[in-house]
């Protein structure tokens, strides 16, 4: 009986040792398969670019092109170079985010600060363009720790795409509210939006929704994953929110600061 109970014993742990391990292999299953689709999109990315370098290259040396063409075909050859430094100052940025490699210059701040500056910063460019640009500051002015720098880039971002992504005159809001121990700030736009089923992927480094893809848009869907990695390593979080047909709302959380008195310093004795 001992030697029967042993047995069954030894066939439970092999039972689990069984399952262990083939919860290992699907994980290296799944991250090789991330890993090829990784080298997919980047070779993609950069194939497109300069492919067509190449080409306007070989045009303009065999004089495909008429000389007086060559300006407009030298700025397209420019474009592209841009379009790949870009991606590849994303690309190195989101890996050294994402391996928490990159030097964050935590602060506390002002978060009325850091809208505002935001705002300012936007608000010739909307005026230039003709886009309404409304600038709606509800929250009271209170502080949170931060890089101030980073935080503007995840700003910048947001308002870019919001941009990128709708009609020329189609007016932007940028929101800042209170809720809880939270701050949010919001990039509201009126565009085309985003199909609900696409809304859980655009986080996801490379993510494009097709049109943007087909479109001319340029972009590597790499944005908005960068701005979820800055939000995550404030202790906060991005979230999107669309309305059928009535665009996105992309709203930046993030903790407001414990005890903010503390970083008021008590004024000096007269000497
Ligand atoms: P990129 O703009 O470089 O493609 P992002 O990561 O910033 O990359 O955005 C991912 C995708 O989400 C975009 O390609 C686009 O399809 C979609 N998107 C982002 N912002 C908006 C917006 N405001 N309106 C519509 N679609 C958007």
């Amino acid at each position: 009986a001992e030697l029967e109970w042993k047995v069954q014993q030894r066939t439970i742990e092999l039972r689990e040792m069984n399952a262990e391990l083939e919860l290992r292999v699907n994980e290296l299953l799944r991250l090789e398969q991330w890993r090829k689709e990784l080298f997919m999109n980047i070779s993609h990315d950069l194939k497109t670019p300069i492919t067509l370098i190449q080409g306007y290259i070989e045009a303009i040396s065999d004089g495909t092109i008429p000389e007086q063409q060559t300006g407009i075909f030298l700025q397209r050859i420019y474009d592209g170079i841009q379009a790949i430094t870009v991606f590849a100052r994303n690309l190195n940025e989101l890996s050294l985010l994402e391996s928490r490699q990159i030097y964050a210059d935590m602060a506390p701040l002002r978060a009325g600060g850091l809208f505002q500056a935001t705002a300012v910063k936007w608000a010739p460019y909307m005026e230039l363009e003709n886009r309404p640009f409304h600038i709606e500051e509800m929250a009271e002015d209170n502080f949170i720790v931060g890089d101030a720098h980073l935080l503007g880039r995840l700003l910048d971002n947001l308002i870019e795409n919001a941009l990128k992504y709708t009609a020329a005159q189609l007016p932007v809001t940028f929101r800042s509210e209170r809720s809880g121990d939270m701050i949010l700030f919001s990039v509201i736009d009126s565009g085309p939006g985003i199909p609900q089923e696409a809304v859980p992927y655009v986080f996801t480094s490379f993510y494009r929704v097709d049109k943007s893809r087909n479109s001319n848009t340029p972009g590597s869907g790499l944005g908005l994953a960068i701005a979820k990695e800055i939000a995550g390593m404030h202790g906060g979080s991005i979230s999107l929110q669309v309305r059928e047909n009535a665009g996105c709302c992309f709203t930046l959380a993030l903790p407001l600061m414990k005890e903010p008195e503390a970083l008021i310093r008590p004024e000096l004795p007269p000497a």
